[in-house]
């Protein structure tokens, strides 16, 4: 960890920064790696899928909720939205200290925002209520879905966001392209493979892919597997594909021993992500490995 920390001290912006590479629900439960998501952090910062780890992991690799420009919350499932109560709780603490008003927005599914069938949100109101200075309307709290596109701009920065589809358990659920600082990087989110899924990622310079289980993924569905995965890159032909999510299987599989047969049979270079591992975006440059 020393060492990822030193790394990323010296990282050139803009950069992604993996503070959890696990996902699901055993993988979670043991906490066999943390699961606080990622960054992408440059002319703005956005913390992406803050699962459990994402407050502890993230501030031991100085990924610090104060200065972010947006949280971004792809569904409603707790690997990925647990510990976005205590982000904001950080910023609504330096806000309070500093007499700012908080600018950071938050960018969910309607599961996350507005609820489930049962009216159950994946942020209370009363977060989203002090984020949003009282108001859910004033354009810090942003409802989110399949098609999309959003513009998040602070100081003169302005990231273009297109949200795309996703075939998961939560019907709400959105990935990602994202387009900062001349880098377009692409999030699958948690999906299964679909016909139309890699023509959502064209022309992504970087392709984040949710890749829970290895090989042919036992019949699993609503979720990427080595197999659909590899199919996905070799459409999209990204630069570089970097996949993360781990499930039990996955880890117990290897990660890189998964990341070199998806490059194998893909054609696109593929790296396995690890908690505090970064990619330096403009010269992709791997660093915490
Ligand atoms: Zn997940
Ligand atoms: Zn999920």
């Amino acid at each position: 960890m020393t060492k990822s920390i030193f790394l990323l001290d010296k990282m050139a912006q803009p950069n992604l920064v993996f503070i959890g590479t696990s996902g699901g629900g055993e993988a979670m439960l043991r906490q066999l790696r943390s699961t606080g998501g990622f960054r992408i952090n440059g002319s703005l910062n956005i913390h992406v899928d803050p699962g459990p780890g994402a407050l502890s992991t993230g501030r031991r690799l100085s990924q610090n909720p104060e200065d972010l420009n947006a949280i971004v919350i792809t569904h409603k499932h707790i690997d990925h939205c647990h510990d976005a109560p205590l982000l904001i709780e950080a910023i609504m603490h330096s806000c309070s200290q500093e007499g700012k008003k908080p600018e950071c927005c938050l960018i969910g599914s309607e599961t996350v925002l507005y609820g489930d069938e049962n009216k159950d949100r994946g942020i209370s109101l009363f977060d989203q209520k002090r984020l949003g200075n009282g108001n859910i309307r004033n354009g810090n709290i942003i409802v989110s879905y399949s098609g999309k596109a959003l513009a998040l701009s602070s100081n003169g920065s302005q990231a273009s966001i297109i949200c795309t589809k996703t075939s998961h358990r939560d019907k709400t659920g959105f990935g990602f392209t994202m387009e900062l600082d001349g880098i377009k990087t692409g999030y699958t989110s948690d999906t299964e493979y679909f016909d139309g899924l890699p023509a959502l990622f064209e022309g992504c310079n970087i392709l984040i892919a949710n890749n829970i289980r290895p090989d042919n993924g036992g019949g699993l569905s609503g979720h990427l597997y080595s197999e659909t995965t590899a199919r996905l890159l070799s459409e999209v032909k990204p630069l570089l594909a970097i996949i993360t999510h781990f499930g039990v299987t996955m880890l117990d599989a290897g990660p890189e021993n998964e990341a070199k047969r998806i490059s194998d049979k893909s054609g696109v270079q593929t790296v396995a992500a690890c908690d505090g591992m970064s990619v330096d975006l403009l010269n992709l440059k791997i660093n915490g490995r």
